[in-house]
Order: C-alpha cells, then sequence, then structure tokens
C-alpha cells in the first residue's frame, strides 16, 4: 500500500523523564502486568506516569477481532485468569497511581465479553486503594446488556467506550463491531446509573469528513455522553490502514469548540490525544 503522507512535526514528542515517571519504570520491570502505556509505546507515556495515571491491558493479549488500526494480535485467547483483579488493584497500589485506567482485548469467546472480571477489578482498587480514580475502557461485549449493567452496578468513576471512526468507515476500522450498539451501549451506562461518568472518542486522518465528525458528536451528545477524546490516527505498521491525512493543531481546536459547543463536559482533542490522556481531569471534583 501506498506509504501516505509523511508525519508532521507537532507529532514529536520531548522527552521528560520526571521522578514519578522512572520509579513506576523501576517497578513495572518487576510485575507480571503490562500497561497498554508501554506495550503500545504510547508517545504519552512520560507525562501520564508522571502524573501517576496509567493504562492496564486485562483478559490477556489476543484479541478476537481484527480492527483495522489496532496492533493487538488477532486470535483464539486461551482461559481466564480469576487472579487478575488481585494483581492489578495490589499493582496499582505499588505504582502509587492517583488514577487507573482498565481496558482488555475484546473477548467474543466468553458469554459476558470479561465482564466478570471488569467488575473484579473495580471491586478489588476500591478496596485496595481508597481514593484512586477507576475508568474502565470495555469492549461492546457484543450487545449483552446484562453484563453492562454489572460492570455499571461495581460504579467506576469513569465508563469509556471508543466509537472510534466515522460509521461510514466501520467495514475497515472495526469490521466486527456496530456503530449503532456502540451509541446504545453509551446511552444504556448514562440511563442506568446518570452519577457514572460516560466516555467515547474518535480517532482522525482514517478518511472521513469534517461533517460526518460533526455528525458522530451530535449522536454522542444525544446518547448522553459527557467526555470526549479526539486525537490523530498513527499507523502501527504497513499492515494496518494507511493515514490518510495528519489534522494541524488548529484543526484540533476547532474540534473542541465544536464540541464544547454541543455540550461535552470535558474535551480532549489533539494530535497525540489518546482515551486516557489527562484521565484523571475528567473525574468530577466530588466523587
Ligand atoms: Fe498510558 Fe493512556 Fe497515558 Fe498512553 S495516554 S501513556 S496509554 S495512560
Ligand atoms: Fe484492538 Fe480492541 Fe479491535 Fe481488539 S477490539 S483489535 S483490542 S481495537
Amino acid at each position: 500500500t501506498a506509504p501516505g503522507p509523511k508525519p508532521p512535526p507537532w507529532l514529536k514528542v520531548r522527552l521528560t523523564q520526571g521522578e514519578n515517571y522512572l520509579e513506576i519504570k523501576n517497578m513495572m520491570r518487576s510485575e507480571t502486568l503490562h500497561t497498554v502505556c508501554e506495550e503500545a509505546l504510547c508517545p504519552n507515556i512520560y507525562e501520564c506516569w508522571e502524573a501517576r495515571t496509567a493504562t492496564f491491558l486485562i483478559l490477556g493479549d489476543i484479541c478476537t477481532r481484527n480492527c483495522g488500526f489496532c496492533a493487538i494480535t488477532t486470535g483464539r485467547p486461551t482461559g481466564l485468569d480469576l487472579l487478575e483483579p488481585k494483581r492489578v488493584a495490589q499493582t496499582t497500589k505499588r505504582m502509587g497511581l492517583k488514577h487507573v485506567v482498565i481496558t482488555s482485548v475484546t473477548r467474543d469467546d466468553l458469554p459476558d465479553g470479561g465482564a466478570q472480571i471488569f467488575v473484579g477489578c473495580i471491586e478489588e482498587i476500591r478496596r485496595e486503594v481508597p481514593g484512586c480514580g477507576v475508568e474502565v475502557l470495555i469492549p461492546d461485549l457484543m450487545g449483552n446488556w446484562k453484563a453492562l449493567e454489572r460492570i455499571v452496578e461495581a460504579r467506576p468513576d469513569i465508563l469509556n467506550h471508543n466509537t472510534e471512526s466515522v460509521p461510514r468507515l466501520y467495514p475497515w476500522v472495526r469490521p466486527k463491531a456496530r456503530y449503532e450498539r456502540t451509541m446504545e451501549l453509551l446511552r444504556r451506562v448514562k440511563q442506568q446509573n446518570p452519577d457514572v461518568v460516560t466516555k467515547s472518542g474518535i480517532m482522525v486522518g482514517l478518511g472521513e469528513t469534517r461533517e460526518e465528525i460533526r455528525q458522530v458528536l451530535e449522536d454522542m451528545r444525544e446518547n448522553l455522553v459527557d467526555v470526549l477524546t479526539v486525537g490523530q490516527y498513527l499507523r502501527p505498521d504497513q499492515k494496518h490502514l494507511p493515514v490518510e491525512r495528519y489534522y494541524t493543531p488548529d484543526e484540533f481546536r476547532e474540534i473542541k469548540v465544536e464540541a464544547e459547543a454541543l455540550g461535552f463536559r470535558h474535551v480532549e482533542a489533539g494530535p497525540l490525544v489518546r482515551s486516557s490522556y489527562h484521565a484523571a481531569s475528567q473525574v468530577p471534583k466530588e466523587v
């Protein structure tokens, strides 16, 4: 496939390794758990870890889906680790995290999509690390709404489910997902418990138009989404979808203004924004 446009200079990150970052980095060398921050070579790792925010990947590292933008291995996952919630909570405590994000591969092989382990993680972290913000970034659970209800009952501070792209591009970007299901999931969370902050995000640069982005933002607001993240799509390697174009920082600012006018409570939009970027600041102060 064509190499696509060259990455612009604003995607370069300044490497500043603060004390908190180095402490966490050393600690993680001795842990069996993996962070998305390290595995995905996330460009925000210095900033996030310095602010004591990290994202754990649970339920294994093999996904039953094969999204066109994602570097995670597709295949048949193996088993279920019932002790994972305990380890996540203990590591959160040792890392001294103030905000933890828990996400997973999509486990279409499990009847509840892995909801039980998400619930376990929320409960264990509440017990082990009181005061730590808990955010779950969940898959669509194939529309198993009973499983979703159990996760919402466990009361995460933030429930995040990414929309990723505009519906026209779903066959390439998220071939096994359905746009309507994603919107319904987000709506159901807020209807079940309005105190849980809902969050969703999209990547731009995959060929969507500004009108299509606008429509997605309107749909999210219609489905009561509180927090929005918008970031630049970056191609993990040649096997994945090419970058159609790089949005400028000014364009991200325009999208942010547009989204704020639609009523999102908090908007992060910028070239390096990822779903968990600045996540701690999105928890309402009274929580
Ligand atoms: Fe980790 Fe998310 Fe921050 Fe990236 S944006 S470093 S994945 S917490
Ligand atoms: Fe990656 Fe999630 Fe898609 Fe699996 S479902 S391929 S983990 S984006």
